[in-house]
């Protein structure tokens, strides 16, 4: 895509809410020259296109929706539009089927039970029209016009879809003098439609509902007080007011106050997190203690919240390998389908003289039959229940295929350093060799201030606890997995790992290359047993030509790991492996505490790519769980990346395929579940569908099945079932299990 010249335009569909209607529009939009991308988002009516101005205008792209059949509402302008849409119940479609629906029922009674009122209007070739027959009549035209409409779109498309499908029914319901059937046929397949759109409303809107969370309204602070204010108006930087029980406006930093704040739209987390000056806060979440003062930090529209949302949407659009096959099948079901409807209409009056008006009935249910409809909504239903009751528990999975490619993982590599321990590091020693130990600490903590890793953050708070002076650096590098680099003064100075000064060229192994006081020392003999303690990870601090520092970082092992590494196992994960850049007795130190058999350490980031690789090979999926912050590359690699504690990172969010917006280790097991329960919905509701189906249009030729079975149970009962089973996941939650 020529991202430079083309423009992006944000429409506002609201008709457009089933996977069909988004074909519809697709193939309209495919048509127009100059249209470079298109993204469609029936669960929410937004169409996103990207086009090329030269080529095409606005006017023309909006005409071409509309010639699709779907009325474009408008632009939406924002970088979060909220999305208004009416209750399904009381838009016109549901009003001109509560009238079908009256009409019928008059037609039923005056047909069945009044029939001194049934008298015949007029007769015309093999039609005779009666009042009862005329209420049916209006009533399938009354609640059949849109499905009317609609057919003659996919006509025009040639798209053998449900539209056309349903339409041709009932036309030729009408046409063959069967009144009742026409007029069953449009409001019960109306509502099932209905029905079926309530239900992906409601699993969609309890993602929106968040959303509505987070206040319209905030108070700014500046200097005659505090003013209220749209949220949208407040600019980064802005001083905002948070009182006890208010929910935090924006994601901001806290500049003065303490509070607790219940983060659980965000990251899931219903115990309340403590905040102090310096902290992140997310727009969404309640402070339940006391007063805040928040440094607006993000536009409204761009918080972590509406992000999240937008990506849930975005996922929602993907298509996995389910809906592939789905898909695939129904191209094929529907039109033999439709050409077995057709044999069985024409066929037996034909051949063997039977009658007309029994066997043309059984073909039009055949139609019906042939309608993919519950079978096609199985599996986006169940992905989207699946995802959306996910984003609520702080787990934000970025697209249908990561849910269902982790239904399949079984083997999962953890990171160690920051996931499987908490990475607020300390440090526990300080050794200096033939220096001072504020030497040590002052390069040390300068090289350091430069760098994300909890290492970093470690020693730079061991440096300023020890009031040394920072020097400045330059030519600041950080080698992943290895440490840092920097320029003091002129002079080279490195921090970082036994491996980073191995790759310098250091001998560590020498027994004699180190002086301490003028005696010679061994390094790994003398100095290094010396500062380690069981599972401490070992820092060196040297210059291009010795090593004067070493020191010794402690790390936490998070109190949910073991658990969590349980209940993995419970769930299906069979083989948890460490991965960690961290030297071995740290890693195995933490292994053991945890549960952990398999291990490798000492890895480069890319060697944790290798190992990745190399158990997809042996094992199959594997699910890389990581910061998401220096494990970028695994987590890329791996069929699906876990990023933990993604809530305010975005580079986080963007490298994993799954997010955690939380940093709880229980949310890894909640997941694995998830992602096997959806798998298994979704596989029911693919087979109960075609299961029914297959009954039915084995029924409808012999006629036990009729046109009324064929849109109750086929098309609105399955319909139901398979969102029903779906909105299971939803129940679904993290410590549930
Ligand atoms: P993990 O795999 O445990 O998350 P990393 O791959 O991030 O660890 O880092 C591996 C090793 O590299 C660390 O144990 C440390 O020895 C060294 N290292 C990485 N970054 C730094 C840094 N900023 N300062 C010092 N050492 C570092
Ligand atoms: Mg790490």
């Amino acid at each position: 895509m020529t991202a430079t010249e083309a423009v992006d335009l944000r429409l506002s569909v609201p008709a457009m809410d089933c996977p069909t209607c988004a074909g519809k529009v697709d193939r309209a939009l495919e048509r127009v020259d100059g249209v470079v991308s298109v993204e469609l988002r029936p669960t929410s009516g937004r169409v996103d296109v990207a086009y090329d101005p030269d080529l095409v205008s606005e006017a023309r792209i909006i005409a071409a929706i509309e010639g699709a059949g779907y009325g474009v509402d408008g632009r939406l302008e924002g970088p979060y539009p909220r999305l208004e849409r009416s209750a399904t119940w009381r838009t016109r479609r549901a009003a001109s089927i509560a009238i079908g629906a009256v009409l019928a029922t008059i037609g039923a009674a005056v047909t069945l039970a009044f029939t001194t009122l049934d008298v015949t209007l007029a007769t015309a070739a093999w039609w005779t029209l009666t009042t009862g027959q005329l209420a049916y009549v209006m009533s399938t035209i009354v609640a059949g016009t849109p499905i009317l409409r609609d057919g003659f779109y996919s006509l025009r498309q040639r798209s053998l879809d449900i539209d056309l499908l349903m339409s041709i029914a009932i036309v030729g319901a009408i046409a063959a003098a069967l009144p009742f059937e026409a007029a069953m046929l449009a409001v019960l397949y109306s509502i099932a439609e209905l029905l079926e759109r309530h239900a992906m409303d409601r699993a969609r809107s309890s993602m929106h509902e968040l959303l509505d969370l987070s206040p319209e309204t905030a108070h700014r602070l500046d200097d005659d007080g505090e003013t209220p204010v749209a949220v949208e108006d407040l600019a980064v930087d802005d001083r905002v007011a948070v009182r006890p029980g208010e929910r935090i406006p924006v994601d901001g930093t806290v500049l003065s106050g303490t509070s607790a704040v219940d983060q659980a739209p965000i990251t899931g987390e219903s115990i309340p997190v403590e905040v102090v000056e310096g902290d992140e806060v997310f727009a969404g979440s309640i402070n339940e203690g006391g007063y805040l003062e928040v440094r607006v930090d993000t536009p409204a529209g761009d918080s972590t919240l509406a992000r999240i949302i937008e990506l849930v949407e975005d996922a929602e659009s993907g298509r996995t390998e389910h809906e592939q096959f789905v898909d695939r099948f129904a191209a094929l079901y529907t039109p033999a389908v439709v050409v077995f409807a057709v044999a069985v209409a024409i066929g037996p009056p034909l051949l063997v003289d039977a009658a007309w008006r029994t066997w043309f009935l059984r073909g039009l249910t055949l139609l019906v039959i042939a309608c993919p409809c519950a079978f096609v909504i199985s599996t986006p239903v169940s992905v989207v229940s699946g995802i959306t009751s996910a984003a609520r528990n702080g787990v934000l999975i970025k697209g249908g295929r990561h849910l269902e490619a982790m239904a399949e993982v079984e083997v999962l590599a953890i990171d160690k350093t920051g996931t499987l321990t908490t990475g607020d590091l300390v440090v526990e020693d300080v050794r200096p060799i033939d220096t001072e130990i504020d030497e040590v600490l002052a390069i040390a903590g300068a090289l350091e201030a430069r760098s994300e890793h909890p290492i970093g953050t470690a020693i730079t708070r061991r440096s300023a606890d020890a009031g040394v002076d920072l020097p400045d650096v330059s030519e600041f590098d950080a080698r992943p997995g290895l440490g840092v680099s920097g320029t003091i003064d002129g002079r080279r100075y490195h921090v970082g790992s036994p491996s980073l000064f191995r790759s310098l060229g250091f001998d560590l192994d020498r027994a004699d290359a180190y002086t301490d006081g003028g005696r010679p020392v061994d390094l790994r003999r003398d100095l290094i047993p010396d500062v380690r303690t069981e599972g401490n990870t070992i820092i060196f601090v040297g210059t291009d030509e010795r090593i004067f520092g070493i020191l010794t970082v402690a790390d936490t092992v998070r109190p949910a790991a073991a658990t969590a590494i349980d209940r993995l196992r419970t769930v299906g994960i069979e083989r948890i492996v460490l991965l960690t850049g961290d030297n071995e007795a740290a890693a195995a130190a933490v292994a053991e505490s945890v549960g952990i058999e398999t291990i490798h350490a000492g890895l480069l980031p890319e060697e944790k790519l290798a190992i990745i690789e190399e158990l997809e090979a042996t094992y199959g999926p594997v699910a890389m769980l990581g910061d998401g912050v220096n494990d970028a590359p695994a987590l890329a690699a791996a069929t699906v990346g876990i990023a933990m504690g993604a809530a305010g990172t975005d580079t986080a969010i963007e490298a994993a395929d799954i997010a955690l917006m939380g940093d709880d280790l229980g949310h890894v097991p909640y997941l694995a579940h998830l992602a096997r329960r959806a798998d298994g919905v979704i596989r029911q509701n693919i087979y109960a569908s075609l299961a029914v189906k297959a009954v039915l249009a084995v029924g409808a030729p012999i006629g036990v099945v009729t046109v009324v079975h064929a849109v109750l149970i086929g098309d609105m009962g399955m319909s139901l079932g398979v969102t029903g089973n779906a909105m299971r996941l939803a129940k679904l939650r993290p410590t549930s299990e």
